[in-house]
């Protein structure tokens, strides 16, 4: 019996109709002669309003806490998935995290997990066949529940298709598979057949939501093939596996935009050896994650630094630079806020030297202005207003021609 790992995002599992739909869906993979483990998200809108009620308590509610009530929204789903294929005449059961043997690191709100304790899920997936598992969530070293970030119901189960050793891992969500960019932002965008791991990890790093980069990290580096498809019809989706050179779609293949994204800028630091060193330390002890990091040339011998990161963590990041700031000799922390990342990728463009020019000219016929820019071998990202992202999305899609 093939063992098969199927994931259902928030917006396949919204309602009881849907409930039931997928629990016939993930019969039938059963009927096919499979073991089926589905690993569930929350229903619909639910993570969002359990932070939104934590944030009518506090700005910045306690880390351990927050992951204890995130964690709630993937309980339910697997409940009443549990409960919806039972109703249909078929075995089924719902484990947690924890359960299911999850073990994470002990970073709350973004933990990683570290390993997976399979014996009691191998056990129940003998004893049932279809084995239902809460995503999102593990167990960390102190014996705590830990989330692994926004969206990371998609790591639990490569992770767990990794550790299975599984024949397929099917990401089910609200679109039909991968897209040039996010098909809300342009309807007509062009489906992707394939994509590299690679790519597809820039691509998500950089912001689009349909798979969460840990997802791809983990299934690169184990050799998992991931299909992404939608639950809502049983169309052939997107199959992320190992670059194929002969399908290289273009130069660019996607485009990538993210509103969750912040400046911080310190100002008027002493151009001496050692305070980037300093300002980064300290950001890295409390485990920011920057993205792009500039420095102005130095006036009066001082330098301003800015940087960006999370929304989350740029708050994080200005508390702990402030508490320094006496010792960094820095004058004044900033954060500017209504900012969007925009993003292209492509493998093709590490033999093409125009692509910059290319996609600053298509801003610039926009009257896009742009605030940063960072490089790598096969990105190029922008900062925008956000006001200005999804013109810009549109912009770059017309230039690269990927409608
Ligand atoms: P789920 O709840 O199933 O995990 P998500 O909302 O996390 O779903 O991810 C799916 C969403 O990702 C889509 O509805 C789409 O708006 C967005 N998205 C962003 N970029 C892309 C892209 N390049 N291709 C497909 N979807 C994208
Ligand atoms: N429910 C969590 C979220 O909304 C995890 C997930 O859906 O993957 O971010
Ligand atoms: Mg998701």
């Amino acid at each position: 019996m093939s063992i098969i790992v199927q994931k259902y995002g928030g917006s396949s599992l919204a309602d009881i109709d849907k409930i039931m739909r997928v629990a016939n869906r993930i019969i039938d993979a059963k009927k096919q002669g499979n073991k089926v483990i589905a690993i569930v998200s929350a229903m619909g809108k639910t993570t969002d309003n359990l932070v939104t009620l934590a944030n009518q308590i506090s700005k910045n509610p306690p880390k351990r806490e927050m992951d204890r009530l995130l964690s709630t929204g993937e309980e339910i789903s697997m409940s009443l998935l549990a409960m919806a294929i039972q109703s249909l005449g078929e075995n089924a059961i719902s484990l947690t995290g924890p359960q299911a043997g999850i073990m994470t690191d002990s970073i709350h709100n973004k933990a990683k997990i570290i390993n997976i304790v399979s014996d009691r899920l191998l056990k129940e997936l003998e004893n049932y066949n279809i084995v239902i598992i809460a995503g999102f969530q593990g167990l960390n070293e102190n014996n705590d529940i830990a989330t692994l970030g926004r969206g990371g119901s998609d790591t639990s189960a490569v992770s767990i298709a990794a550790a299975l050793n599984a024949d397929l891992c099917e990401i089910f969500t609200d679109v039909d598979g991968v897209y040039a960019c996010d098909p809300r932002i342009v309807p007509n965008i062009k489906k992707l057949t394939a994509i590299s791991y690679d790519e597809m990890l820039e691509l998500a790093n950089l912001g689009a939501k349909v798979l969460h980069p840990r997802s791809v990290e983990v299934a690169k580096t184990h050799g998992v093939t991931i299909h992404v498809r939608s639950s809502f019809n049983h169309n052939i989706g997107t199959i992320v596996k190992e670059e194929n050179k002969m399908e290289h779609n273009g130069l660019i293949t996607g485009i990538a935009h993210d509103f969750n994204v912040a400046k911080v800028v310190v100002f008027g630091i002493p151009d001496i050896p050692g305070t980037a060193a300093n300002v980064f330390r300290e950001l890295a002890k409390s485990n920011i994650n920057i993205q792009m990091i500039v420095q102005s040339s130095q006036i009066n011998n001082k330098n301003d630094i800015a940087f960006t990161c999370s929304l989350s963590d740029a708050r994080d990041a200005k508390n702990i630079l402030e508490n320094i700031a006496k010792e960094l000799g820095a004058e004044n922390i900033l954060i500017e806020e209504n900012l969007a990342k925009v993003s292209i990728v492509g493998a093709g463009m590490m033999t093409h030297s125009n692509i910059a020019s290319q996609m600053f000219e298509a801003l610039a016929k926009s009257d896009i202005n742009i605030d940063m820019i960072s490089t790598s071998e096969i990105t190029i990202s922008v900062i925008v207003d956000s006001s200005q992202c999804e013109k810009a999305v549109k912009a770059l899609a017309e230039e690269f021609k990927l409608v």
